[in-house]
């Protein structure tokens, strides 16, 4: 069967890499979490105290490091690594949540990333999620979900993860955080967070994953199956 590129864009904590997960396990693709992999730069860039503002050494970092996926086999996830170390809790804290929009914004980091996404979805038959997988990694993406949901139900959300993680933060840290990244996302001038003109738009305020699930897999089936497939 034809194998597709499936783009989910949307706001912070939207329900996003959930959704894609259950995807490519459905599908038998891979998954690729993007974001994982701009907060591993951030990660990187935080615990080597190189300013961000520092392009010289930025640019230095991002010949150096190596973010890589690893499936666990215990739990089934795949984990962020960084230069062979498994990082997939620490890329989760808000520390980094709070200094992951600064550090997407710059160009350079843009670049390194998107070539190394487009590589490993080059043989196709992946679900990648991020901010503008269906504008600028994959344009010709077949399926093109673009997701929003209500700020507070985005917060609650996040907050239950990382309560779950044992990091335990005010609702209203987390909402301020999430208006703050989806400007920044959606404002910076190099592939800002907007939803591309041919994608399906979900909101997922009053949605349950399986119901998330169910909307993607039935744009797949349509790509699929559409007489010019
Ligand atoms: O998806 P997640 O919330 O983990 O993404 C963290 C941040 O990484 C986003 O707020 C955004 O700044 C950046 N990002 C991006 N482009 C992507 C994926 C994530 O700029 N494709």
């Amino acid at each position: 069967m034809k194998q597709l590129v499936i783009a989910i864009d949307g706001y912070s904590s939207c329900g996003k890499s959930t959704t894609a997960k259950a995807v490519a396990a459905a599908l038998h693709y891979a998954y690729v979490d993007t974001g994982a992999m701009y907060r591993a730069v951030t990660l990187y860039l935080l615990e080597h105290h190189i300013p961000f503002d520092d392009l010289t050494q930025v640019e230095q970092a991002l010949h150096t490091l190596q973010i890589s996926f690893r499936r666990n086999r215990r739990t089934g996830r795949n984990e962020v690594f960084l230069d062979g170390v498994n990082r997939e809790d620490d890329i989760r804290q808000m520390v980094i949540s709070n200094s992951v929009s600064e550090v997407s914004i710059i160009p350079m980091v843009r670049h390194a990333m998107v070539a190394q996404q487009q590589r490993m979805g080059r043989k196709r038959g992946v679900v990648m999620d991020g901010r503008d997988i269906g504008t600028t990694v994959f344009p010709d993406a077949e399926v093109k979900v673009f997701m929003t949901a209500d700020v507070d139900v985005r917060a609650q959300r996040r907050q239950a993860e990382l309560a779950e993680k044992g990091e335990h933060v005010g609702l209203d840290v987390i909402a301020e955080n999430l208006r703050k990244r989806d400007y920044l996302d959606s404002t910076r001038t190099e592939s800002p967070l907007r939803r591309a003109a041919d994608a399906v738009l979900l909101d997922t305020t009053h949605l349950v994953i399986d119901e998330q699930v169910d909307f993607v897999l039935e744009r797949v089936s349509a790509a699929l199956f559409a007489p010019h497939a």
